[in-house]
């Protein structure tokens, strides 16, 4: 009977760990934080950040108060990629303020300058392929610019795609066709194709595994952030019914 005391102890402390104030200057954030089934969960998750957020403030009021964050958020220097975190983020943001999903992408060259930035754009254009690096991928390609970066389909060594969120199956296989190396902001368990290449049918996985599918190194902060924006869907269930 102790033990079940103390476990139930145990666990009520670590909901409350979750639920309340995060450490934001902690690395060691809960991987329970990236990983969201409920609006519940989701809107506990947001009080707890620095955006000032009450739990039952009104969406377009949340909505600002993260972009208002976002938009003051100066990049962490401890942390390599931070500016491209929050420059992925802030993408993210500007779908989410468009009524779409809250994923950004942006594109890098070999001397670290952001060459393109998008986001995910399927509500907005009733398109289903158009996650946030695909049209990131499909805007650029179409550009002029691209006849700079590119050999025919494929991208040129060096550039990199800055995600915010892991690239979903679709989107992995798009940049491995694309050949060009990701980066990723937030990753939870039930996120990304990147853990998970060795699902793929032979040749994908291959093809896939010519290229760098790195974590990005970036503040807890712009990881919480990212992951909030990614499911917040949550906030007026927005998508098909
Ligand atoms: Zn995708």
């Amino acid at each position: 009977m102790r033990r079940v005391f103390f476990l139930f102890i145990l666990l009520a402390n670590f909901q409350l760990a979750i639920t309340r104030q995060i450490d934001i200057n902690n690395d060691s954030v809960p991987e329970s934080f990236f990983i969201t089934r409920s609006r519940d969960e989701y809107l506990n998750k947001l009080v707890s950040m620095p955006f000032g957020i009450k739990r039952d403030e009104p969406v377009d009021s949340i909505i600002d108060k993260i972009g208002n964050f976002l938009l003051n958020y100066r990049p962490n220097n401890s942390y390599n990629d931070d500016y491209y975190a929050l420059e992925s983020n802030l993408q993210a943001f500007y779908s989410l303020r468009e009524g779409g999903y809250g994923i950004g992408a942006i594109l890098i060259d070999s001397s670290g300058r952001i060459i393109a930035r998008n986001h995910n754009r399927q509500i907005q254009r009733h398109r289903s392929d158009l996650h946030g690096e695909m049209t990131l991928l499909t805007d650029f390609e179409e550009s002029a610019e691209s006849a700079k970066y590119m050999n025919l389909y494929l991208y040129k060594p060096g550039l990199t795609v800055f995600s915010s969120a892991e690239p979903c199956p679709m989107c992995f296989i798009r940049l491995s066709t694309a050949g060009v190396d990701t980066k990723y902001c937030t990753s939870g368990t039930d996120d990304g194709m990147v853990t998970r290449i060795n699902c793929l049918p032979p040749y994908w996985s291959a093809l896939a595994s010519k290229h760098k599918w790195v974590k990005a190194n970036s503040s807890p902060l712009m990881q919480m952030t990212a992951h909030l924006l990614f499911y917040s869907f949550y906030l007026d269930n927005r998508g098909p019914e």
